[in-house]
């Protein structure tokens, strides 16, 4: 993907983050453009609406389908903005493009199907589409995956391509709707430097208070842009009620974000990627300090006949330490896979030095 070419030349500043607002759904006339007007009055300049809503179960509002295609069409005739909304397959693709509809984006949950991803590559090719294209990450954690959809639209003649970091499922109650992992967008980036990459602290923190940390925290890394949803009643929205800001409020956070310019910021950042340097060696020689106690207490059971694993123990020792690690405002599922990981080494250390295969 050597020859991308910027999403919206019209409108991108350099060292300015793009920003895309607008509501989860466009769900009526009135809600979509009172949005719209509020938006593009504080100086949003492209929209996002939803149209066709991908939802977990069946029965929850699953969009407004085709009829608000034309509140899009009136979006963009009265506030001048540019709009957008996902697509999951050739009938959204050939209705959205049918509309005007400047840009499109493709949804996690679609972005996991190569079936999916093909269909709509293929409907892009066959209409000689030439508008921005923004593939979500997948649900889950595969950055493969995830390449090979911005590949698919890549394949098919698209060349305004971005990526968009939503975060990824995981089972179980956490601080985020979906774990940022931000590794995995940073890997992205450093395979494809030329690849926007645009950060939707909603669907990442899924709640209101989150967003602006989030947006920060994006811009701190050096993303490329926000999209951020914004609904005119927020609480009374029929999806994502609890993720939407007003535009007010949107605004206001947006004008609170600082973003730093490379050079005022490069100082500070040597002296703290010394410390981080620092650190991570004293982690690995305390961790080296841990496997050899480790060993020694393989030595220990072999000489009593002891089996390797006493379960209470386990227990025991990760549960002790979830609550200190947790206390020391670490997440817990990030504590449980590092602590299962050391556990499981020393498992396998002590296993080695019962078969005698190292002292
Ligand atoms: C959305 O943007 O409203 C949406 C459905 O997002 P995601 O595909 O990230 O869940
Ligand atoms: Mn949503």
């Amino acid at each position: 993907m050597k020859d991308l070419q910027p999403l919206f030349p019209e409108i991108e500043r350099p060292g300015e983050p793009l920003i895309i607002a607008g509501p989860c759904s466009a769900e009526t006339r009135e809600q979509t453009l009172d949005t719209a007007r509020e938006l593009a009055a504080n100086g949003i300049r492209i929209f996002r609406a939803g149209i066709w809503k991908p939802r977990t179960k069946p029965g929850g509002f699953e969009g407004v389908g085709i009829p608000a295609l034309e509140w899009l069409k009136e979006v963009k005739e009265q506030t001048g903005m540019l709009t957008s909304c996902e697509v999951a397959n050739r009938n959204h693709v050939t209705e959205a493009l049918d509309a005007g509809v400047d840009m499109i984006w493709i949804g996690a949950r679609t972005s996991a199907n190569p079936f999916a991803m093909q269909e709509i590559a293929d409907t892009l090719q066959e209409l000689k589409a030439d508008i921005p294209v923004l593939v979500k990450n997948p649900v889950n954690p595969d950055l493969e995956l995830w390449v090979g959809a911005l590949q698919r639209i890549y394949n098919s003649g698209i060349r305004r391509i971005g990526a968009i970091h939503r975060g990824f499922s995981v089972y179980g109650k956490h601080l985020y709707r979906n774990v940022p992992q931000w590794h995995i967008p940073i890997e992205l980036r450093l395979r494809f430097p030329n690849l926007p990459i645009i950060v939707d602290p909603s669907h990442i923190g899924g709640r209101r208070e989150l967003i602006a940390p989030l947006s920060q925290q994006a811009l701190d890394m050096g993303f490329n842009g926000l999209i951020i949803e914004s609904h005119c009643n927020p609480d009374e929205a029929w999806s994502d009620a609890k993720q939407q800001l007003t535009p007010e409020v949107l605004n206001f956070i947006l004008h609170t974000l600082v973003i730093r310019a490379e050079k005022e910021t490069t100082e500070n950042l040597t002296l703290l990627r010394q410390q981080i340097d620092r650190i991570d060696n004293e982690l690995l020689e305390i961790l080296a300090k841990r496997m050899e106690v480790s060993r020694e207490i393989g030595r220990y059971k072999k000489l009593h006949r002891m089996p390797v694993v006493q379960a209470t123990r386990y227990n025991d020792v990760i549960a002790s330490r979830l609550d200190a690690g947790t206390a020391m405002q670490m997440d817990k599922s990030f504590l449980k896979t590092i602590l299962l990981a050391i556990h499981d080494e020393s498992v396998r250390q002590q296993i080695e030095i019962i078969n005698d295969r190292a002292k």
